[in-house]
């Protein structure tokens, strides 16, 4: 969505179209330039640099240092857990180039304070807030207030380009906080067995570990677990914080129509570009691929991981035929050096 000088994607929690539409690439991958996303950071620097501002706290909201476990998580899961369900997949090898990038040892630093001072209305709505602060690759902004100021209605959003302003992620405070430290006698209706009410119990620590810890597949289907327990009643900031970072990197919204139809798969993966109690799923993982490749100039042929009947040619969904097959079969053979 476009607004004048406002470049925008808007987070729409309310119902959903039963038909999903295909990933791809945002829109504003074709008009903006490459330095206002995430990959080219992932592709060409060692470390992420972020900030969180929370102006607008109060006794229900997530912490700043909440957040921060958060925003550690979600960002390596969109790099590390992109990295695992590769493996999982069996396509080691074939994304050995991709894999070396998403391995990294990235180092993901939070400043201190967020440089908010070309953010318009910001100070109408915080003034006693000081705007002064570092430039960052990622500025997470927590404010009802404000992300109603800019929008013109309360739901959270992704900003590429707002006038002067860094590309900011502005985040409502209506979701579960997945480390609120749930009472005794707190409601989970999925925490249905034994086994799943023990999980819960170790959220604070598998957080931890997907923020800093080792990432393997164990520590990404409990992360997953445990963040579908607390949005049984709406979705959860990790939730909201990964769907943002999705965009910030550069994919789009799935539920919206008429997307792009260059850089896009033809079956939805149902993953969390389209819903925010799903996971990231194979239509990211083909999106994140696409992306990299696609920022860094890589000819690549791949079977999608939704389905190996669909073959993705340097980005664009292929019809296949016996062909295209053989090219990918050569393409798992020998893959491309990066
Ligand atoms: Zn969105």
């Amino acid at each position: 969505m476009k607004h004048g000088l406002l470049t925008f994607v808007l987070c729409l929690l309310c119902a959903l179209p039963a038909q999903a539409v295909k990933f791809s690439h945002t829109e504003e991958t074709y008009s903006l330039a490459k330095s206002r996303f995430l990959v080219p950071t992932l592709l060409y620097k060692n470390e992420i640099t972020y900030c969180i501002a929370t102006p607008a706290q109060t006794p229900t909201s997530p912490t700043a240092d909440q957040l921060d476990i958060l925003v550690q998580a979600a960002l390596r899961e969109w790099t590390h857990g992109i990295a695992v369900r590769i493996r999982a997949a069996g396509r080691e090898e074939e994304m050995a180039d991709i894999l070396k990038i998403l391995d990294k040892p990235l180092r993901l630093i939070r400043l201190s304070s967020c440089n908010l001072t070309s953010h318009p209305q910001f100070l109408a709505v915080h003034p006693s807030y000081n705007p002064a602060g570092l430039s960052s690759d990622l500025t997470v902004i927590l404010s009802s207030d404000y992300c109603a100021k800019v929008l013109g209605s309360v739901n959270s959003f992704f900003a590429f380009e707002y006038k002067n302003a860094a590309p900011f992620m502005c985040l409502t405070q209506n979701y579960a906080n997945p480390l609120r430290a749930p009472a005794p006698q707190d409601y989970f209706p999925a925490a249905s067995d034994p086994q799943k009410r023990e999980l819960l119990k170790q959220t604070d620590q598998i957080f931890a570990q997907a923020a800093a810890g080792t990432y393997d597949t164990d520590v990404q289907d409990q992360l997953w677990q445990i963040n579908r327990m607390f949005a049984w009643d709406g979705p959860t900031y990790f939730s909201v914080l990964v769907h943002e970072m999705g965009h910030a990197f550069g994919l789009g919204d799935e539920y919206l129509k008429d997307r792009p139809q260059e850089y896009a798969s033809p079956a939805p993966g149902q993953g969390i570009m389209l819903r925010l109690y799903n996971p990231i799923s194979c239509d990211e993982i083909d999106g994140m691929i696409t992306l990299l490749d696609r920022f860094s100039g890589v000819q690549r042929t791949f079977a999608s991981f939704c389905s190996n009947k669909t073959v993705i040619q340097n980005g664009k969904a292929l019809p296949v035929s016996e062909t295209i097959q053989q090219q990918v079969k050569k393409q798992l053979l020998h893959p491309a050096a990066r």
